[in-house]
């Protein structure tokens, strides 16, 4: 193909256009910021405009790491050497429920890192190819005809001031606020169904310095305690470049965290593992606490559509944003690179619709959805239909994830389920149900656990 359009230029956008590098002559870039121009304020890990929740923390899980690795090799060595912390599941990542430690499993490297810094290294890369070229302006709308897309509509502002870039594919990369089903009904074509589950999630996110020390022997920490009335509370922490921690207090609807220091430092105090509360006591704060509300997790179902015209396609959180404690966004995102690539190598013809391509990441988005909207379902607020034998499975989940707090077989299970290597119904095969009851018993029997 001559030219592919790529239109949003963060994570997902540009992991696509990578993709599309080896497949069309030139690929552009469509960003409404100006993110040629924020190299240097990414690098002081400061969030851009147009991604709003890049002021607050993101964990990069290792089905991503390894998926950016795919597309940009060495990738965690560049962003080692640039200061990101890589931790190890097996040595120095902390994870607790209700207050006790998950045993630690695995040998798995664990990248912790700001997003605009993430971001940043991802983009110099890509930008770096000659074939790949930005273009700063507004998506308004696509141009569509003869069953498949031949460009996209740009503005600098005003509609007076509009172009149309030709393309012979085109890729929708921008967020969770696509507007890819206005764009398709404005040519007659069908809206892919949205379905939504308000979650209503508050976020709180500080950058800290600590002495030297406090924290040894923790890369990346988390913390999800359950409280009376079904209240979930999560804390996150990790080591990132320049020398500081990040960390992030979250709750749900009327429990969401303030705006104020006061109330981050009284969370991480009031959280049952002492790395939070030691954050409290020894941090710094650099700078003010950012907040940020996540109404509801959301997907677009495209395998759903009738038709649909060929040389489009969606990726990264237009298709699917999910809820952001389980951190699964940029690595969904490579993970559609990957269905991308796949869609592209088997050449499809000029005018084949991409319903391999939505097939495919319905796989993805069908194991990420499952991880975290089983979870956001318990939440009493959350009002969504329970699907059917939602109880039942609710209860084999909870044992299980509490048997991963002990068991070293299933913890290694969730390990590789959480970081998106192993899809979730292989936390459900006999032998880790069979050990998951054993360490029930155990629990209640006080015996020791099973090694
Ligand atoms: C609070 C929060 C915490 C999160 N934590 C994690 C985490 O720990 N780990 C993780 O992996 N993920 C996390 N995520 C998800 C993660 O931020 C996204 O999945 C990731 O940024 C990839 O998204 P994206 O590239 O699809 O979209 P976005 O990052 O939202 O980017 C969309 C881009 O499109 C551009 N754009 C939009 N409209 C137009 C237009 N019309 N024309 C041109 N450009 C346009 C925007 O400017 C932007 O650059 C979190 C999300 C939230 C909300």
């Amino acid at each position: 193909m001559r030219t592919a359009v790529v239109v949003g230029g963060s994570v997902a956008g540009l992991l696509a256009a990578q993709v599309l590098t080896r497949h069309a002559d030139m690929v552009v870039v469509v960003e409404r910021d100006d993110i040629g121009a924020d190299a240097d304020q990414a690098a002081e890990g400061n969030a851009r405009r147009g991604v709003p929740q890049g002021t607050q923390m993101h964990a990069l899980l290792e089905g991503g790491r390894r998926g950016i690795e795919r597309w940009l090799p060495g990738f965690t060595d560049e962003i080692a050497a640039a200061g990101a912390a890589v931790g190890n599941s097996g040595r120095d990542v902390h994870t607790y429920l209700d207050g006790r430690r998950r045993i630690l499993v695995g040998d798995l490297p664990m990248v912790s890192a700001t997003r605009p810094f993430l971001e940043a290294h991802i983009r110099r890369r890509v930008l770096a190819d000659e074939r790949v070229r930005l273009h700063v302006g507004s998506a308004a709308g696509l141009v569509i005809g003869g069953g498949r897309v031949r460009g996209v509509r740009v503005t600098r502002g005003s509609a007076a001031d509009e172009d149309t870039l030709d393309a012979d594919f085109v890729v929708d990369a921008t967020g969770r606020a696509s507007r890819i089903g206005s764009w398709l009904a404005d040519h007659g074509w069908p809206e892919p169904p949205l379905r939504r589950v308000p979650v209503d999630l508050g976020y709180a996110t500080a950058l800290l310095r600590t002495p030297p020390g406090v924290l040894d022997g923790m890369t990346l920490g988390q913390s999800i305690t359950h409280g009376p009335g079904g209240r979930v509370r999560v804390a996150t922490a990790g080591r990132v470049e320049g020398d500081r921690w990040v960390a992030l207090v979250a709750g749900y609807a009327d429990d969401r965290p303030r705006r104020d220091s006061e109330d981050f430092l009284a969370r991480c105090r009031d959280d049952p593992a002492d790395e939070f509360g030691k954050l409290a006591a020894n941090g710094e704060l650099l700078g003010d606490i950012a907040v940020y509300r996540h109404p509801d997790s959301r997907r677009r179902d495209f395998h759903k559509v009738s038709r649909f015209p060929a040389g489009l396609v969606c990726v990264g959180d237009a298709v699917a944003s999910l809820n952001p404690v389980y951190g699964q966004g940029m690595s969904s995102a490579a993970l559609h690179a990957a269905c991308l690539a796949d869609h592209l190598d088997a050449r499809p013809g000029p005018n084949e619709p991409p319903l391999r391509y939505f097939k495919a990441v319905r796989r993805v988005v069908d194991a990420a959805w499952q991880t975290s909207v089983l979870d956001d379902l318990r939440l009493p607020h959350v009002d969504a239909p329970r699907p059917w034998g939602f109880a039942l499975k609710n209860a084999i989940g909870d044992m299980v994830l509490r048997a991963s707090v002990t068991d070293p077989k299933v913890a290694r299970k969730f390990l590789d389920v959480m970081h998106m290597l192993a899809g979730p119904d292989s936390m459900m095969r006999p032998g880790t149900l069979v050990r998951s009851v054993r360490a029930t018993r155990r629990r209640a029997t006080g015996a020791r656990p099973e090694r």
